[in-house]
């Protein structure tokens, strides 16, 4: 059992770490059964400390697991009420709160503000850090970037795999040509649709976290 949580814990952690937030959750779904199943094993072979350990790594606030966490959650409501707090159900339950709760109580995003935060550069180049600085400026819609073919085709890569509401075209004048990024209004509709699935799932959840 102790392989299965080996191989199904790096799978979580490769999963989370997946670039393109549609993959991502996509799947981190796919892991969710499996791990509601390792976690009902435990309780079988009367394993304490793996389970322990397995909810200790999965409720690491450092990594964002809510969704596949809410899905074991929801996934859990057809089992007994005793088992759910011997399979540790109520313990993340009451994680997915707090994590809900912490999203919900960062301020609303205000009219006019264009910032993007959730990209991040990592060590890439020095292209991905100036990316950055125009994505994280709240006044900035638009920039304008002379940038050789490559560099604007990188620039182009890492705006799609990260699905940013940003859109990108080359403006043939000049050389090198000028890479036109464009922060849309999406940015707007899904900040809201965001807050409003994570209330739904919030108090769904909350039935769960006494
Ligand atoms: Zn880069």
């Amino acid at each position: 059992m102790n392989r299965l949580w080996d191989w199904l814990g790096a799978a979580i952690s490769h999963a989370a770490s997946i670039a393109t937030p549609s993959q991502r959750q996509a799947t981190l779904h796919d892991l969710a059964a499996p791990l509601l199943a390792v976690l009902r094993s435990t309780v079988i072979a009367d394993d304490p400390e793996l389970r322990e350990a397995i909810l200790a790594t999965v409720c690491d606030s450092a990594v964002q697991l809510s969704q596949m966490l809410l899905e074991v959650v929801d996934a859990s409501t057809r089992l007994p009420p005793d088992q759910l707090d011997e399979l540790g159900v109520t313990r993340l339950a009451r994680h997915c709160v707090r994590t809900l709760q912490d999203e919900l109580d960062r301020p609303e995003r205000r009219g006019g503000d264009w910032s993007i935060t959730e990209f991040e550069a990592g060590d890439c180049c020095d292209d991905c850090v100036h990316l950055v600085a125009f994505l994280i400026n709240a006044a900035q819609q638009q920039l304008v970037w002379p940038l050789a073919k490559p560099r604007r085709q990188h620039i182009h890569q890492r705006i799609d795999q990260a699905e940013l509401p940003v859109t990108h075209r080359t403006k043939r004048e000049g050389s090198p040509h000028k890479l036109v990024l464009t922060k849309t209004s999406d940015l707007f509709t899904r900040d809201a649709e965001r807050r409003s699935t994570t209330q739904g799932w919030l108090h769904s959840v909350q039935q769960l976290a006494r």
